[in-house]
């Protein structure tokens, strides 16, 4: 019988029903590649020249509010736009495209230029939460808007060049695809289990205790047995919650002060401002109930040894299918003996 900790194995992702090659003890081998420069640390609170600044003019040529705690406006250069015209493109099932109205917005976390959402205070964190559950409670109550996805991409190594603490929300008519997948994969396990995927899973999870990170009341922190980039995370409310507009006032509470605690221990763990793409996944504002849908965010950084190595997905990944080195357990391991204050 194989060993999960020594031998070459795949592991399935009930979520997307995709597959993840894991090779344990791979990160042995010799390693001659690309570099990552260390991101500047030190920034300014206040940067004259930066976009989301209070006060500061953007590219569009609208000028921010001198504004003090949160700030949402609308992307000047939106992917998605409210005003697109309707339509359909279909020639012998082959070259099929449709309209995609949208809308595509920003949220600024903070007016500090100079802090991340790991050197937040509680309080503030706390005004962002709430934040997104009035965003995603406004903007799911528009006809055109079926799913409302509110993410966050962190450092330049994720292709985000403004340190300003923020955030994105872009909302479409239809379901993107890793949405799709997952409502497909927790509506068939709802029908076939009688229960949800998410709340099993999680049972199961709490009950070895291996890939959990941290935890309070009511959220959960692990690393999914399934995870694809080396420090991958899941962060998945203990309530059958289906989207954040169902938390109440302790949960809210609760998601701050998770949030906080899993983007110290990531700084904590390469001792760098660390880059990541976050996100929820939750219930369509399609009106429907969703109760296949399980409320979890996903944490998704590259950096795979150190500050300067990070992990790519290419050949192999992107030809046949993802591959990892350590494994989750591993990674979840060394997770857990982090501080969760930043020196
Ligand atoms: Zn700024
Ligand atoms: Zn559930
Ligand atoms: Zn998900």
């Amino acid at each position: 019988m194989f060993k999960l900790t020594e031998h070459p194995h795949r592991r399935f992702n009930p979520l997307t029903r995709e597959w993840v090659l894991v090779s344990p003890n791979r990160t042995e081998r010799p390693w001659q590649g690309q570099v990552e420069r260390v991101a500047a640390p030190d920034q300014p609170a206040y940067d004259p020249g930066c976009y989301l600044c209070p006060g500061n003019p953007r590219a569009g040529g609208a000028k921010n509010p001198q504004y003090t705690s949160t700030f949402v406006f609308e992307n000047d250069f939106a992917a998605l736009r409210p005003d697109t015209p309707d339509g359909n493109w279909n020639q012998d099932g082959l070259l099929v495209a449709e309209a995609e109205p949208g809308l595509c917005r920003v949220v600024c976390f903070s007016p500090r230029h100079d802090l991340t959402v790991a050197k937040m205070e509680h309080p503030e964190l706390r005004t962002v939460v709430n934040t997104w559950v009035e965003q995603y409670v406004e903007l799911g109550a528009r006809p055109a808007i079926q799913y409302v996805q509110i993410f966050e991409n962190r450092g330049e190594m994720m292709g985000c060049s403004n340190p300003h603490p923020h955030g994105q929300i872009w909302c479409n008519r239809s379901l993107p695809n890793e949405i799709a997948r997952e409502q497909a994969s927790q509506l068939a396990y709802l029908e076939e289990k009688r229960g949800c995927l998410l709340c099993s899973y999680l049972a199961l999870e709490r009950g070895s205790g291996a890939r959990i990170v941290c935890e309070n009341e009511w959220f959960t922190v692990l690393v999914p047995f399934w995870a694809l980039w080396p420090f991958e995370t899941m962060l998945i409310a203990k309530r059958h919650l289906t989207a954040i507009d169902q938390m109440h006032d302790a949960e809210r509470e609760g998601l701050a002060d998770i949030l906080g605690r899993i983007t110290r221990r990531y700084e904590n763990l390469f001792d760098v401002s660390f880059p990541y793409s976050f996100g929820f996944h939750q219930r369509p504002t399609d009106g429907g109930e969703h109760a296949e849908w399980h409320l979890h965010a996903h944490f998704l950084p590259p950096l795979l040894r150190s500050a300067t190595v990070r992990k790519f997905m290419v050949g192999y990944e992107l030809l046949a299918m993802p591959q990892r080195d350590i494994t989750a357990e591993t990674a979840a391991e060394r997770l857990r003996t982090l501080s969760e204050t930043i020196a």
